[in-house]
């Protein structure tokens, strides 16, 4: 990973928006600092389109597609698309949702069966597509207990996202990258090699993986060293939202630079 000081004017004002994640990225330990909240707008005033690429449920990303100065997003970890003024769109039909609704169900009780332990997610109840377990937002669940429960809902069919805070497991075979070309293909029309290299992603954890690899422009906040087990190329020298605000002064004196 290089700082993000070695990211090129010309790479920055070739950019048309940024992708950003939510937990230990944008936000602070669950909670939006004055100075993450004001990044968004001076990236805005860049120029740049912005869109939240999370795992947390797809109702947080319509309201900040509909309060904040944010085009869009997915949530879900790609399973909910939202245009701009809140309009989620899911990608299978009611009586498909339904059947995978019922299945999902079956696995939940499976995997609290087996290991006890486990606690939803206080979002939980607010999910269409995954359901989610705390393993480090008001609780801690060890890295091998996570590996294990990862390992049960895969031997059932099952895709497993895990970030900083959830667990999460659903019967959408969708990742934030995928989630991220469909949403921008929906918005804007841009095939997935132009979405890939004229969007930058900014995230921290294992569940932005795919993006990591997917988009040429990738960037970690400081509080992502050593944890995925893919490298963004560029990292931040402060963490979360300091990290993500950070960003925008660069990008904002780059693209300014260049003009
Ligand atoms: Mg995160």
């Amino acid at each position: 990973m290089k700082p993000l000081a070695a990211l090129t004017p010309a790479e920055a004002r070739a950019l048309r928006g940024v992708l950003f994640d939510l937990d230990d990225t944008l936000l602070d330990h669950g909670k939006l600092t004055e100075g993450a909240y004001s990044a968004l707008f001076r990236l805005r005033e860049a120029g740049l389109e912005l869109y939240a690429v999370t795992g947390r449920p797809s109702a947080w990303v319509r309201l900040m597609a509909r309060l904040f100065p944010v085009n869009g997003g997915v949530g879900e970890n790609g399973g909910g698309l939202v245009g701009p003024g809140g309009k989620v769109v899911d990608a299978v039909s009611t009586s498909e949702r339904a059947a995978r609704s019922a299945r999902l169900a079956t696995l939940v009780a499976e995997v609290r069966c087996a290991f006890a332990e486990l606690e939803p997610a206080d979002d939980a109840s607010e999910r269409v597509t995954d359901f989610t377990f705390d393993i480090g937002e008001h609780r801690r669940v060890p890295p091998e207990r996570v590996a294990e429960v990862s390992a049960f809902a895969r031997a059932r069919g099952a895709t497993v996202h895990v970030s900083s805070v959830h667990l999460h497991v659903g019967f959408d075979a969708v990742d934030k990258a995928s989630g991220s070309v469909r949403l921008l293909r929906m918005l804007t029309g841009v095939d997935p090699s132009t979405a890939t290299t004229r969007y930058a992603f900014v995230g921290d954890s294992e569940n932005d993986v795919a993006c990591f690899g997917a988009f040429r422009t990738t960037i970690g906040v400081a509080n992502l060293r050593g944890r995925p087990t893919l490298a963004p190329r560029f990292l931040t020298t402060a963490p979360r939202g300091e990290g993500f605000a950070e960003l925008a002064r660069v990008l904002g004196a780059l693209r300014a630079s260049a003009e």
